[in-house]
């Protein structure tokens, strides 16, 4: 008997005419819609769709992210797998914070989209779909993104190209399973440990200020509803920390107990902060190195931690541990 798969529908450029307006796909809309164009999934899974939006990805706001995961939990369930249907804008931030609460589903959730609409010609969303749907029939649990010719983890990928159709990269993981003439799923494919502490998603803490330094930046106070940084730096983690305004910053972080990590500009490696002086004064000043985190999974623990009414020292916490397989 073929296996049950889920198409969890958000909207993006996949569903979208050749003009780039959204095609609405009514909330009970059947699955024949999607068949329509792409009649061989048929013969992958036995398909059911669910629209839960129909959006931009890039108008998504962290509730919508949230109630994505309690419907992916609650309809679960009666499915080997699930294809959610997303945006690319936003696509790696959702696959971080879904990669994190749904760390325990024991499924696979293949997060995919398209650089072109299902609707032109030679759009990438037809195989794209046809690989989705492939990989959530093969009961691997992870929650990865499936793009161009690769499974991402989610937790550990980076949205980096706006025109090639192999758009995204987990720059530090190796993939899960490339796409080719053949499905290869590599060893470490559904293989982490999950450690996400309980009691996460009920929200997510959006008052983060993110600074993304150059020479010269004036580096102004977070604005006082601030709950957490992060700081997008250069290289290993490096900041001019001689600068009076950038170590005011600090101060007035570490005064009021508001955490600041550290991430790198860089997608391949990451933040060391014991490398360079310069680190070595944002530790003093209570920096958090966020290793290897990319940006949006930083952002998504941050918001995550803060959010279920987390400390500072629970952020430090957080950002030593891999809590659903993301690089250190
Ligand atoms: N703006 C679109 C979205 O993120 C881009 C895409 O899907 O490629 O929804």
């Amino acid at each position: 008997m073929a296996e049950r798969v889920l198409l969890v529908h958000t909207g993006g450029t996949l569903g979208m005419d050749p003009a780039g307006t959204p095609v609405t796909l009514a909330p009970g809309a059947s699955v024949a819609r999607i068949l329509e164009q792409v009649p061989e999934l048929a013969e992958l899974a036995e398909l059911r769709l669910t629209v839960a939006l129909n959006r931009d990805s890039a108008t998504l706001e962290p509730e919508h992210i949230l109630s994505l995961a309690r419907l992916i939990r609650e309809q679960s369930v009666d499915y080997e797998g699930i294809v959610l249907i997303h945006g690319t804008d936003t696509m790696a931030y959702t696959a971080s914070v879904l990669g994190f609460l749904l760390a325990d589903l024991g499924k696979p959730v293949v997060i995919t989209g398209s650089q072109r609409p299902l609707a032109y010609v030679r759009s990438d969303a037809r195989s794209n779909l046809v690989d989705a749907v492939s990989l959530a029939a093969r009961k691997v649990p992870e929650i990865g993104i499936c793009f161009g010719d690769h499974w991402l983890r989610g937790v550990a990928t980076d949205k980096l190209s706006v025109h090639r159709y192999q758009a995204f990269e987990s720059p530090n993981l190796p993939p899960l399973a490339e796409l080719g003439l053949h499905i290869q799923m590599h060893a470490h494919a559904g293989v982490f440990e999950r450690q996400v502490p309980p009691g996460l998603g009920q929200s997510m803490e959006s008052a983060l200020t993110v600074y993304a330094p150059f020479p010269g930046m004036p580096w102004s106070l977070p604005g006082a509803a601030t709950k957490g940084v992060l700081i997008q730096a250069y290289g290993a983690g490096n900041l001019p920390m001689e600068r009076p305004d950038l170590q005011a910053v600090f101060d007035h972080c570490r005064a009021r107990a508001i955490a600041v990590v550290i991430t790198s500009f860089c997608p391949w490696g990451g933040v060391d902060l014991a490398t360079y002086e310069l680190g070595r004064m944002a530790v003093e000043r209570g920096a958090i190195s966020g290793g290897l985190h990319t940006r949006w999974a930083a952002l998504a623990k941050l918001g995550l931690v803060l959010g279920a009414g987390g400390s500072l020292e629970d952020v430090r916490q957080a950002f030593s541990v891999s809590w659903a397989g993301e690089p250190l």
